[in-house]
Order: structure tokens, then sequence, then C-alpha cells
């Protein structure tokens, strides 16, 4: 449970974190590569504003399953934050992730929520190279993460 986002049922940011630790190590380890993807939900105070927190809530609930369903048994899917979410792609290089973010922003672009007509997410894309740490990597995916929404949101940035 300590580990465990208690509104979605998906990895909370403490897993994450030590997720992501341990995935650098092997990576730096064994020479292999590891790429996030970090996404945060677009304009989700306006979801809140107009249909009310309850249903954000739903809203969230429903897009990590929607996301969680889409990956791999090897990939690691958490909340980082509020509306904010990572995944770890153990042996993914940087185009399979951005292929991967690809498929997963149309997904949820596509996606009939039913409380709501219509969501997108921005994404920021991150492959490991030597020297990385948990904090370098997660500071570059908030700033792709950051030009996805200054370029329109609904877009990946890698
Ligand atoms: P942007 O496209 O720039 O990301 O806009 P935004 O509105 O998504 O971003 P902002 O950071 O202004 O708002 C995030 C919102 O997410 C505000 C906050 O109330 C909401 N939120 C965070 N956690 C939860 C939650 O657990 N449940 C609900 N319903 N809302 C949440
Ligand atoms: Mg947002
Ligand atoms: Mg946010």
């Amino acid at each position: 449970m300590a580990t465990m986002d208690m509104l979605t049922s998906i990895n909370n940011r403490y897993k994450m974190d030590l997720a992501l630790d341990e995935q650098i190590e092997i990576s730096k380890r064994y020479k292999r590569p590891l790429s996030i993807i970090y996404f945060d939900i677009d304009r989700f105070k306006q979801v809140n504003d107009t249909y009310g927190h309850k249903v954000g809530d739903l809203v969230l609930i429903k897009l990590s399953s929607l996301v969680a369903k889409s990956l791999r048994k090897s990939d690691i899917f958490g909340r980082w934050g509020g509306e904010e979410f990572l995944i770890i792609l153990p042996e993914t290089t940087q185009n399979e992730a951005i292929q991967l973010a690809e498929k997963l922003r149309i997904k949820i672009e596509t996606f009939k929520f039913k409380v709501i007509p219509k969501l997108t997410c921005s994404f920021g894309i991150v492959a490991y190279i030597e020297n990385d740490s948990t904090e370098s990597m997660m500071l570059k995916a908030d700033k792709k993460l950051y030009k996805a929404k200054r370029n329109g949101r609904n877009r990946i940035e890698f």
C-alpha cells in the first residue's frame, strides 16, 4: 500500500522514484537503453471547474487504466503528481519511446471518457545518457513537457 496511489491504484511517486533509481543503475551497469515518458493532462483545471472534482477524479482513474492497458509487463507506470504521470521504459530506446508516446497520445485523444467530451495530454520523452540520475532525467523530462505545453499541447517533445 505504501507504494500505491490511492485514487488510481497505479504506482505512487515514492515507488516511481525508487524504480527509476533502480533502472538507471541497471542501464549504467549493463549499458542498456532506458527511456521515460512524462505526461500531464491538458487544461485539467478546466475539467474540474466545469464538471466538478468528482468527475476529475473519475477521469484520472479511467486515464490510468487506459494507459496501463497499453503498456508491456516490464514497463513501470505511476502517478508522479496530481495530473502528472510517469512511464519508465527499460530496454527502450528514445525512438521506441517516441513511438509509444505518440500511440498513447492518439489513444487518449480519441478515447470516449463518457463524463467529459474530450481529453488530451502533453508528453516529454527522455532517454538515459551516461551520468544521468533520477533528478537529471526528471528535470529534462519536465523541460520537454513544458515545451510541449508551450508549443500548443496535445503533442510530444523529445
Ligand atoms: P496545463 O494544460 O497547463 O497542464 O493546464 P492544467 O489546467 O492541467 O494545469 P494546472 O496545473 O493549472 O491545473 C492542474 C489541475 O489538476 C488543478 C488541480 O485541481 C487538478 N488536480 C490535481 N490533482 C487532482 C486530483 O487528484 N483530483 C482532481 N479532480 N483534480 C486534481
Ligand atoms: Mg495539466
Ligand atoms: Mg500539472
